[in-house]
C-alpha cells in the first residue's frame, strides 16, 4: 500500500501539464475559447473591410489601382491567420485529448489490475442471518445518536429527536439517552457553557476545565479585568478546591499573564483545544453516569474487522496453497491478534495441558494448590474422579472432589 499510494499519484499527476494546477483537458477549453476570439477579432476586421471597400466604391474610380492592391494583401494575410489560428487549435486539441485519454487508459489498467488482487467478497463467509437486520439497524441508530446529536441543524429536546427521527429513522427510545447529551456539546460549541457547569459534578475535573474555558473566552473578548475578577472572585472555590495542580498549571500562568498585561500566543487555537477537553471529558462522565457505552459498539466491531481482514488474507492464501479446507465450526480456524484495548472486555483462559480455550461446555476448575485447569483435562488426569492425580505443575496431589468451579471476571 506504502508503495502504491505514490505511484498512482504519480500515474495522476501526468494528466496536469507540468507544475500546473489545471489538468490537460482543461487546456483544450482554453484553447477553443482562444480560437473563437480569433475567429471574432478576423471576422470584426472583415466587415470592416467589407464596409470600406463598398464606401470607395463609385466615388473614385481611375487613382485606385494601388489601394485595391493594398486590399488584396489585407484578405490574403487574414485568410493566412485564419488558417493559422485553425491549424494550432485542431493540433493542440488533438494532442491534449490523446494524451489525457492514453493517461486514462493507463490509469484504468493500473487499477483493474490492483483492485482485483484480492476480491472482497470472498471475505464474506458465515453469513449474518437476515432476521438479524433489526439488530444492526439498531446498532446504527445507536451509532448515530451517540456520535451525531450534538452536530444536527435541530435544537431543543423534542426537535432533536423528531429529526433523529424523520431523517434517520431513529426510534426515541435509543435517541433520548443521548438527546441531553447533545443539546449540553451543542451549547458548548455555541460559547455557552452554563448548562454543562450546571451538570457538571462539584470538585470535578470537568468542572475546572469548564472554568478555565470560561476564562479564556472572557480574556479573548478582551476584559481582563472581568478576566481577572472572574478567576479570583466568581469561581466558586469549590471548583479549585481539589485542583492544586491545574491551578499551578494553567490558572497561574494565566493570571500572571493578565497582571502583566501580557498578550497570550495562539489564544484561539488554545481556546479550541479547551473546549475539545471539556467535551471530551463531559461525553465520557455523561456516558458512565448514564450507563451508556462510551464507544459505541459498532465502531469497536467494525474496527476489529479492519484489523482482521490482513489475517483473513494471509490464512486464505495460505489456504489455497495447501488445499486445507474450513475445518473448525465454532471458531475461525486462524488466531486474529488485536489491539489491548479491543481485547480487555473478557477474559481468555486456555487450559495449559490441552491447550484449549475453556467453555461453557469446559470450564475451568481449580485444584488444592490454586492451580487451574480444564475440565476436560481433570476428567482425564482423574479418570472421572475415581483416583487422585498429580498437579501438572506442582508436586501437589489432588483429586476431584477437591476442585472448584472457576469464574474469570475481569474487574
Ligand atoms: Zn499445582
Amino acid at each position: 500500500m506504502s508503495i502504491l499510494l505514490p505511484v498512482l499519484k504519480l500515474e495522476l499527476d501526468k494528466l496536469y501539464e507540468d507544475g500546473s494546477q489545471e489538468p490537460l483537458i482543461h487546456k483544450c477549453k482554453e484553447d477553443t475559447h482562444e480560437f473563437k476570439t480569433q475567429l471574432k477579432k478576423l471576422k470584426a476586421h472583415l466587415n470592416k473591410h467589407i464596409h470600406e471597400v463598398e464606401a470607395s466604391t463609385g466615388i473614385n474610380n481611375n487613382s485606385n489601382v494601388e489601394e485595391s492592391k493594398k486590399r488584396l494583401r489585407r484578405r490574403e494575410l487574414v485568410v493566412e491567420k485564419l488558417n493559422k489560428a485553425h491549424r494550432q487549435w485542431d493540433h493542440s486539441v488533438k494532442r491534449n485529448c490523446k494524451h489525457t485519454a492514453q493517461q486514462h487508459t493507463r490509469i484504468n489498467k493500473f487499477l483493474n489490475h490492483k483492485m482485483h488482487e484480492f476480491d472482497l467478497d470472498l471475505v464474506y463467509v458465515n453469513k449474518l442471518p437476515p432476521e438479524s437486520r433489526a439488530n444492526i439497524d439498531r446498532a446504527i441508530s445507536f451509532h448515530i445518536s451517540r456520535y451525531n446529536v450534538g452536530n444536527l441543524p435541530a435544537n431543543g429536546r423534542q426537535e432533536i429527536i423528531q429529526y433523529l427521527n424523520q431523517v434517520y429513522g431513529i426510534t426515541e427510545d435509543i435517541s433520548e439517552k443521548f438527546v441531553q447529551m447533545g443539546q449540553i456539546v451543542q451549547d458548548m460549541k455555541q460559547g455557552d457553557t452554563s448548562s454543562c457547569v450546571k451538570w457538571s459534578r462539584d470538585g470535578s475535573l470537568l468542572q475546572f476545565e469548564l472554568y478555565a474555558l470560561n476564562a479564556m473566552q472572557l480574556f479573548q473578548h478582551g476584559d481582563v479585568l472581568q478576566t481577572y475578577e472572574y478567576l479570583t472572585e466568581n469561581v466558586p472555590a469549590s471548583a479549585f478546591k481539589y485542583r492544586q495542580l491545574q491551578v499551578i498549571t494553567q490558572v497561574s500562568p494565566l493570571l500572571t499573564q493578565l497582571l502583566l498585561g501580557q498578550k497570550i500566543d495562539d489564544l484561539e487555537e488554545k481556546i479550541q483545544l479547551q473546549l475539545n477537553k471539556c467535551i471530551s471529558l463531559f461525553t465520557k462522565e455523561y456516558c458512565s453516569q448514564n450507563k451508556l457505552p462510551y464507544d459505541s459498539a459498532l465502531f469497536l466491531i467494525i474496527l476489529s474487522g479492519v484489523i482482521s481482514f490482513q489475517f483473513f488474507i494471509k490464512y486464505q492464501s495460505i489456504r489455497a496453497s495447501a488445499h486445507v479446507d474450513w475445518t473448525t465450526e465454532d471458531e475461525l480456524p486462524f488466531d486474529v491478534t488485536l489491539p489491548e484495548f479491543l481485547t480487555h472486555f473478557h477474559p481468555i483462559f486456555i487450559c495449559p495441558v490441552l491447550k484449549e480455550e475453556t467453555t461453557l461446555e469446559n470450564p475451568p476448575y481449580s485444584l488444592p494448590c490454586h492451580h487451574i485447569l480444564s475440565k476436560k483435562s481433570l476428567d482425564r488426569l482423574s479418570k472421572n474422579g475415581t483416583c487422585t492425580f498429580k498437579c501438572p505443575y506442582c508436586p501437589v496431589n489432588a483429586s476431584k472432589a477437591k476442585t472448584g468451579r472457576v469464574n474469570f471476571v475481569m474487574l
